[in-house]
C-alpha cells in the first residue's frame, strides 16, 4: 500500500474475491485492482467497510449471503 493506497488485509482480500472486483490473490495485485475501479475519495474509508464487512456479514466461514446488502453484485453468490 502506498501513501494514498487502500489496506488489502484478510477481509478486503476474501471480499474482493468474492464480489469479483479482483481475481488475484496477492494483496499487491488486489490492491492494484482496486484502486482502479474504487473513486480515490474513497480511498481512506474502504478498508474499514471491508473489515466490518467481514466480520459482521461477510465472514471467511458461512458467510451470511442471505442477509448480505450487496448479495445482487455478488459474483459468489452467483453461485451459490
Ligand atoms: S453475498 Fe455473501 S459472499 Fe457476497 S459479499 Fe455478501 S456475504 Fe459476502
Amino acid at each position: 500500500m502506498n501513501l494514498f493506497g487502500i489496506a488489502v488485509d484478510t477481509h478486503a482480500k476474501r471480499i474482493s474475491n468474492r464480489l469479483g472486483l479482483s481475481n488475484n490473490t496477492d494483496p499487491n495485485k488486489i490492491e492494484q485492482d482496486l484502486l482502479k475501479i474504487i473513486p480515490k475519495k474513497y480511498y481512506k474509508d474502504v478498508n474499514h467497510l471491508f473489515v466490518w464487512h467481514g466480520r459482521n456479514i461477510c465472514t471467511a466461514r458461512n458467510p451470511k449471503c442471505n442477509n448480505c446488502p450487496i448479495a445482487k453484485f455478488c459474483k459468489f453468490y452467483e453461485g451459490c
